[in-house]
């Protein structure tokens, strides 16, 4: 086992929120790997939780694993009151939890709506408000959001989703004008297709379009995602605020 010292990550305290499944998961593992103290948090996989707390303690870092939906802002302060107190203020944010509730426009339920954008737009704001005084008063940060190409370029079925990540956008773009001068950076990854959970329902049809819109030829791993989360992260993130980093196998060029 390195010694925890020289990792780029030792002595940070992260939250990553949605850890327990899928992307934010790995993200969680690759930090601890890096030498992070780990906030997990989940809103009803408590075992997945549970398991990614003790690979986090098996590897040498502290894991502390948090129930919280974060669509709720008391349940948020709590979130992140008993990480503080658990762990340390968070040094760097993962706001990763995410969901979808497709459907075509003229079919979709104001419950639909509401819900993605209440978990993913005003959710990660809910969370990054909540770190933002220890980091403040710590003069350093790095918030890291998790979007999606399809808040670049849309898709049928999504329009509840799509605004949700390009909300993020706009939402990382003035956060990171806002918090620059405080030593704080903000930034969003938006993958392509990611096999986890949430593409795991897509019919073969839909895969095969996708595909033939990925030059690198195949879906991605959350394996793929996680090392950009960690290098934002790290010091080699230290100049790097308000972008918008896509990992997609090259679907999205600008
Ligand atoms: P996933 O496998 O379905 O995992 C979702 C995670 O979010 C789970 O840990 C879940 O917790 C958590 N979560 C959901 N609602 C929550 C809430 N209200 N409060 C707290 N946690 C909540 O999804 P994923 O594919 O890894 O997606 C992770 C992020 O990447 C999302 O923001 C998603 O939009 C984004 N993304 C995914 C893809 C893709 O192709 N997979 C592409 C672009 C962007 P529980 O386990 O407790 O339910």
């Amino acid at each position: 086992m390195p010694d925890s010292d020289s990792l780029s990550l030792s002595g940070e305290v992260a939250l990553v929120t949605g850890a327990s499944r899928g992307i934010g998961r790995s993200i969680a593992l690759e930090l601890a790997a890096q030498g992070a103290d780990i906030g997990v948090n989940y809103t009803s996989s408590a075992d997945s939780a549970e398991e990614v707390g003790a690979r986090i303690r098996d590897i040498g870092r502290r894991a502390y694993v948090v129930q919280a939906d974060i669509s709720d802002s008391d349940a948020v302060t709590a979130m992140t009151k008993a990480v503080t107190s658990e762990l340390g203020a968070p040094t760097i944010l993962v706001n990763n939890a995410g969901i979808t509730r497709d459907m075509l426009a003229m079919r979709m339920k104001s419950a639909d709506w509401d819900a993605v954008v209440g978990t993913n737009l005003t959710g990660s704001f809910l969370t990054t408000q909540s770190v933002l005084r220890g980091m403040l008063r710590a003069r350093k940060g790095r918030i890291i959001t998790i979007g999606s190409v399809i808040g670049t370029v849309g898709n049928a079925g999504q329009a509840n989703y799509a605004a949700a990540k390009a909300g993020l956008a706009g939402m990382t773009r003035s956060l990171a004008h806002e918090l620059g001068s405080r030593g704080i950076t903000v930034n969003l990854v938006a993958p392509g297709f990611i096999q986890t959970d949430i593409t795991a329902d897509l019919s073969d049809e839909v895969i095969g379009n996708v595909m033939q819109r990925i030059p690198l030829e195949r879906l991605g791993d959350p394996s793929d995602v996680a090392p950009l989360v960690a290098f934002l992260a790290g010091p080699g993130g230290a100049y790097i605020t308000g972008q918008v980093i896509h990992v997609d196998g090259g679907m999205v060029m600008s």
